[in-house]
């Protein structure tokens, strides 16, 4: 049989930096969390997530009877600069539809298991970070992130993987508290442009950012779109803002190849004019929460972005993307972005579109003329 000291070599050797134990007892305190918020998560159960069956590992796997929790590094390298200010960090170098990094490791350790008898499971809905929390591995944040004690300098910039498996191993000791130092004023809370953070530990996922980039309906509502600043898929301010998190942050990285390999396709301004084939080939592979029919929320937030920089090189591009563009939350949210960057060519062009503006448009062409 295969030791506890065998699973970790072969963990180290795959390259996940650390690894847990825990039991396969059921996650009684998120089932709780899930019950009394049932408005919040709703949308999970409405997307496929089923979280409520993920808090007992015996839905996944009946004959569950431990956890082995690997832990992942994901931003190990510098992403490129050109692209943070735009995309939450876990998102740069996700192969969960690639699969042609972290995937093939995991597949990598199931085989291994496999090979010593054991059955496994990495199912989705499980509470990966609760997981890693009750095998001692770290603990929380008021920003309810993890935050790894021994990896990343500490740090909330990892991705917990937990395998169900079908063999008993002794398990760590819980770490599921909060472990902020009491001198920080909460800076996370404070820092949310958009106060999903509603207290310590306490997250409304419909206000975060993150949601409404991918999942967020309509046209951004108005008292939204300055908060959502110039984030375009997910959101790393908590993460960002934290001195948690300072330590890594301040660490001299190597490069990550792969991630600027696709920078370029990833500029505001091809995002902004994309097709149906270049989204689908370029894009989606990497970033898949919203499918080619919802290319018009994707030019949207790039709208809103551009609008929030403030930068008047993104004019002319907002004029053409105006022409080109049919849609009536892309056109509205480039009269806004017109409107928030300002200038004569701004307001030019913004005077010119009353021509062709009805509805919704309109009234975002009256509004940013009046700004
Ligand atoms: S990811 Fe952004 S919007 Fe979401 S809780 Fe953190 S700071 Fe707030
Ligand atoms: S910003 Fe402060 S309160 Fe928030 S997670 Fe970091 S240390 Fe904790």
């Amino acid at each position: 049989m295969v030791t506890k000291d065998d699973i970790i070599q072969k963990a180290h050797d795959l390259g996940f930096e650390d690894v847990g134990f825990t039991s396969a007892d059921p996650f009684d305190s998120q089932r709780k969390i899930l019950a009394e918020r049932h408005r919040e998560y709703a949308w999970t159960k409405a997307g496929g997530l089923d979280l409520d069956a993920g808090t007992d590992p015996k839905n996944i796997l009946p004959e569950a009877r431990s956890i082995i929790v690997l832990m992942e590094v994901y931003f190990r390298k510098a992403f490129p600069r050109r692209m943070e200010p735009f995309f939450g960090r876990c998102y740069l170098d996700d192969d969960r539809m690639t699969k042609d990094g972290l995937a093939i490791r995991i597949k990598a350790f199931r085989s291994y298991l496999m090979e010593n008898g054991i059955a496994s499971k990495v199912p989705f809905n499980i509470p990966h970070r609760l997981a890693a929390g009750r095998a001692g591995m770290g603990t929380f944040g008021k920003n309810c992130l993890f935050y790894s004690n021994k990896v990343a300098r500490k740090s909330s910039w990892v991705l917990p993987v937990a395998f169900v498996v079908d063999a008993e191993f002794e398990p760590g000791v819980p770490t599921l508290e909060v472990g902020c130092p009491d001198w920080c004023r909460n800076a996370c809370l404070t820092a949310c442009p958009t106060g999903a953070l509603q207290g310590p530990r306490k997250i409304d996922p419909r206000r975060c950012i993150s949601f409404l980039t991918y999942f967020g309906r309509g046209l951004t509502p108005l008292e939204l779109r300055e908060p959502m600043g110039l984030w375009i898929y997910g959101c790393d301010r908590c993460q960002n803002v934290c001195p948690r998190n300072a330590p890594w942050l301040s660490a001299a990285l190597e490069p990550n190849e792969k991630a600027a390999e696709k920078a370029p396709y990833f500029d505001p301004v091809k995002l902004l004019h994309m097709d149906r084939k270049y989204f689908e080939e370029r894009i989606w592979p990497h970033m898949f929460y919203m499918s080619s029919e919802d290319i018009w929320r994707w030019k949207m937030n790039v709208a809103r972005a551009m609008g929030n920089s403030t930068d008047e090189g993104y004019v002319p591009e907002l004029i053409l993307a105006f022409g080109e563009d049919g849609d009536e939350r892309v056109r509205g949210m480039i009269a806004w972005a017109l409107g928030r960057i300002g200038g004569r060519a701004a307001r030019k062009a913004l005077e010119g579109f009353r021509a062709s503006s009805a509805g919704v448009v309109m009234e975002e062409v009256e509004r940013a003329l009046s700004v």
